[in-house]
């Protein structure tokens, strides 16, 4: 059944790097764009981000910014690559509940502020068979 909390579409696709000044370099080649269109630091996650877009499509890149921070841990079991694959949805809230009453592990209970503008909540790789994933929706500006 759709209803109107479904998420809509792929926001972005995030990658841990290491280094995200070579990984800004590497990927304005890639794009052939001349560096990221925003870089933002998320304090609260201990994390710098940095986007692409490649059409209707957009690339996060994400660093750690200390030792203990999911994305150095990340890459220390698995190495840099695909990190998480970001959906839009209208009303995260709603698609939280959702998700949690269908026996999903959400990694935070209430939406956190995340990069780019967005309330976020991550859904746990184990019950999305070893994908996180992250519900985004646009933080409406009063
Ligand atoms: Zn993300």
């Amino acid at each position: 059944m759709f209803t109107f909390t479904n998420m809509r579409k792929i926001e972005h696709i995030g990658i841990a790097v290491k280094d995200l000044d070579e990984s800004n370099l590497l990927y304005s080649k890639l794009f052939n764009v001349d560096g990221p269109y925003k870089t933002e630091e998320v304090k609260s996650e201990h994390v710098m981000t940095s986007f692409f877009r490649a059409g209707t499509s957009k690339i996060e890149l994400v660093q750690g910014t200390n030792e203990t921070n999911a994305i150095s841990k990340f890459i220390d079991k698995r190495g840099e690559g695909l990190h998480h694959i970001a959906f839009d949805v209208p009303d995260i809230k709603a698609e939280m509940a959702r998700l949690k009453a269908e026996g999903f592990i959400l990694l935070n209970e209430e939406p956190k502020r995340g990069a780019d503008n967005k309330w976020v909540c991550f859904v746990h790789p184990k019950s999305t068979n070893g994908v996180l994933i992250e519900l985004c929706q646009e933080i409406e500006n009063a």
